[in-house]
C-alpha cells in the first residue's frame, strides 16, 4: 500500500525535533521561542524563514494569544502551511504544446535518472505518448541507464554515442517526437557543476536549439534538488536560474536522512513552484508536492 506523508516524513530531524519538543509539554515562554528556532534552523528551514516564523509567533505570544503549547504548535502548522502553499504547483502541460517538453536539470546524483522514469511512467499511464531524450552524454552510465529503462518500459529513448553534443541529441528527440506526433518529450542534461561554464554553455545551447524547432520550448525546466544537501539547494538553484532558467523544483530523498526543511528555505528564498517530491525510490514515492500533507507529516 502506498506510505503516507507522515510515515516517509517522520525520520526526518524536522520531524523529530520537533516531536521531542512538544512532547514533554513545554512552558510557552522566550526558551520556548529559541528552542524552536534552532530546530528549525537545524532542519534547514533557513535563518531568513526560521527567524521570521518565530518572530511572528513571538508577537502573538506577547498578545497572550495562546493559551498552551498546543495553540502555539496549530499557529506554527498555519503559518508552515502559508509558507509553501504559494508554491505547491501541479505541473500543468498545455496540450496546444506537441510534444510539450520538458528539460531535466541538477548536479549528478540527486535523483535526476531516476525521476525522469517515474516521470514518463506517470504520464504514459495517464495515456500520453512519452519519448525520452538521452542529453547527458557526459556520463555513458547515464545513457545506458536510461536505454535500459526505455526497454522495459516501452518508451522511446533517443541516444547518440558517449561525448556526443547534448543539444544535437535532444534537438533530434523533438523532431522525431514531432514527426511521430508524440504528447511528452523529457530530456535528460548533465549536471557536472565543477565544469560550471561549460555547463551554462551546453544548456544554453540547448535551449537555442530546441526555440529552432518550437520557439516555445523547452515548456518546462526542471531542476531536481536533493532534499539531503541542506543550503547547498539554495546555491544550486541560483546557478541553474543564472544558466537557463527554472520553471519548477524536484526536491528528492525527503524520506529517510533529509532534515526536512529545505522546501520551507527555498520557498522563501526563491518562490519556485515545487511540482515533484521523492519520498522514496518506488515509482509511487514520487507525489505531486502537496503543502498540507507535507506540513503535516513534519509536525508532531
Ligand atoms: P542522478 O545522478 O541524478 O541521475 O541520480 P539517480 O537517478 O541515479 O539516483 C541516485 C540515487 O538516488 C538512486 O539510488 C535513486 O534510487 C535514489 N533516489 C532518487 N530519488 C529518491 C527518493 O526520493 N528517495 C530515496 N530514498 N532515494 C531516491
Amino acid at each position: 500500500a502506498r506510505r503516507s506523508w507522515r510515515e516517509r516524513l517522520s525520520g526526518s530531524a524536522f520531524a523529530r525535533s520537533l516531536g521531542t519538543l512538544f512532547s514533554r509539554k513545554p512552558k510557552l515562554d522566550e526558551d520556548l521561542l529559541e528552542e524552536l528556532e534552532t530546530a528549525l534552523i537545524t532542519a534547514d528551514v533557513g535563518i531568513s524563514a526560521s527567524t521570521e516564523l518565530v518572530e511572528s509567533l513571538r508577537k502573538r505570544l506577547n498578545r497572550r494569544e495562546f493559551a498552551d503549547a498546543d495553540q502555539l504548535l496549530a499557529a506554527l502548522r498555519q503559518a508552515l502551511i502559508a509558507l509553501v502553499q504559494p508554491i505547491a504547483q501541479p505541473l500543468v502541460m498545455a496540450t496546444q504544446h506537441k510534444p510539450f517538453v520538458v528539460l531535466m536539470v541538477g548536479v549528478n546524483g540527486v535523483g535526476k535518472t531516476t525521476t525522469i522514469g517515474k516521470l514518463a511512467r506517470r504520464y504514459q499511464q495517464q495515456g500520453l505518448d512519452v519519448m525520452l531524450a538521452a542529453g547527458d552524454t557526459f556520463r555513458a552510465a547515464a545513457v545506458e541507464q536510461l536505454k535500459t529503462w526505455g526497454e522495459r518500459n516501452r518508451v522511446p529513448v533517443v541516444s547518440q554515442g558517449s561525448g556526443s553534443d547534448a543539444a544535437s541529441v535532444i534537438f533530434d528527440a523533438l523532431q522525431s517526437a514531432r514527426s511521430k506526433n508524440l504528447d511528452l518529450l523529457i530530456a535528460d542534461t548533465a549536471g557536472r557543476l565543477h565544469t560550471q561554464t561549460g555547463l551554462m554553455d551546453e544548456l544554453g545551447k540547448i535551449r537555442r536549439v530546441l526555440g529552432k524547432i518550437d520557439a516555445g520550448a523547452p515548456h518546462e525546466v526542471l531542476l531536481v534538488i536533493d532534499g539531503t544537501t541542506g543550503q547547498n539547494a539554495i546555491n544550486q538553484v541560483r546557478q541553474f536560474r543564472a544558466a537557463i532558467g527554472v520553471t519548477g523544483l524536484v526536491v528528492t530523498k525527503l524520506d529517510g536522512t533529509a532534515k526536512g526543511g529545505v522546501i520551507f528555505a527555498l520557498a522563501k528564498e526563491f518562490g519556485l513552484p515545487v511540482r515533484f517530491v521523492g519520498l522514496g525510490e518506488s515509482l509511487d514515492d514520487l507525489r505531486e508536492f502537496d503543502a498540507t500533507a507535507f506540513v503535516d507529516g513534519l509536525l508532531p
